[in-house]
């Protein structure tokens, strides 16, 4: 299946049938690792630009799963929200999440991504803070990444979930920024907290130059709007340099490691006494 949107696909027809076995494959395999615990967090730094400290980790789905291996969130996630495992899939990587996020000090934030699947139910906000008392998590240290998200049924419901959450000191983010259609109809529509800006944007500094028209514009949008941003997908030196002379930013990326495994992030504080 070719991806269109988040939640939108369309079929080839010449490898339809494949493209059928493979997602009959993948659903399979999705209720079947459910039942057996095989999603699992992973977690990629987020550092302060300025000070190079570790301020908090994103969590980033992984399938582990006995047949296919490793499996991309890029190919279960759109599945799962289709055919409705996305709150179950989601809240099963939370709870580990939180349990993990819990031993790590308290200085660390924790990034979750959420799908606007999961936005449209209207039970998602309590259910997320009943979680969050549960594993004994400060709301203010949990941030959620919301993308693109065919909101235009529902801002109402959705606007008055995030403002719940916002209240209980959850921060809320607007991921992706610059890529989903209708990314500033967003910014005005609800609430944010921080914008990330996407890594397709973030790569253009590699030019010689070390600059992107539209990053500049990004940066300067989201001081206008007193929104801190996170530049994603900082992938070396020459990127980190470039974004160094442009203020105050948080950063991620493969310059600073690859996603980790909870028990790789422990050992990682724990040489940094941060556990
Ligand atoms: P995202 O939220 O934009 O996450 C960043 C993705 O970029 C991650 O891919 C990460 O591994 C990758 N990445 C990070 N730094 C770099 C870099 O320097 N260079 C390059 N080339 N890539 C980098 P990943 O883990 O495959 O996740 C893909 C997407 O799947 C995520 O994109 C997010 O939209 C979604 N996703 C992941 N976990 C979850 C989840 O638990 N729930 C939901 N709803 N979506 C998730
Ligand atoms: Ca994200
Ligand atoms: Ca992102
Ligand atoms: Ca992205």
């Amino acid at each position: 299946a070719k991806k269109q949107g988040r939640n939108c696909y369309f079929w080839f027809e010449p490898s339809m049938e494949n493209e059928l076995r493979f997602r009959n494959q993948i659903e399979t395999g999705l209720r079947r690792g459910l039942t057996q615990g095989e999603f699992v967090p992973f977690y990629e730094q987020q550092v302060d630009l300025e000070s190079g400290e570790l301020v908090g980790f994103e969590m980033l789905a992984r399938w582990q799963s006995p047949q296919l291996g490793l499996v991309s969130p890029e190919i279960f996630i759109p599945i799962a929200e289709e055919i409705g495992l996305i709150t179950e899939l989601s809240e099963q990587l939370m709870d580990q999440a939180f349990a993990n996020a819990r031993e790590w000090d308290d200085s660390l934030s924790l990034s979750i991504n959420i799908s606007p699947v999961q936005l449209r139910d209207p039970w998602f906000a309590q259910r997320l803070l009943k979680k969050l008392v549960a594993a004994n998590l400060p709301p203010p240290r949990l941030e959620i990444e919301i993308t693109e998200s065919c909101l235009h049924e529902n801002v109402g419901l959705v606007r008055s979930m995030i403002t719940s959450l916002r209240n209980q000191g959850v921060q809320i983010s607007l991921d992706d920024f610059g890529t989903g259609y209708s990314s500033l109809e967003q910014l005005r529509s609800l609430p944010f907290d921080r914008i990330k800006i996407d890594r397709s944007f973030i790569s253009e500094l590699r030019q010689p130059n070390g600059r992107s028209r539209i990053v500049d514009a990004i940066i300067s949008l989201g001081r206008g709007l007193n929104l801190p941003l996170t530049a994603e997908g900082v992938e070396d030196e020459e990127i980190l340099t470039a974004l160094k002379s442009m203020g105050r930013l948080k950063a991620q990326g493969y310059f600073y490691g690859k996603p980790e495994n909870a028990e790789e992030v422990r050992e990682r504080l724990r040489a940094a006494g941060k556990l």
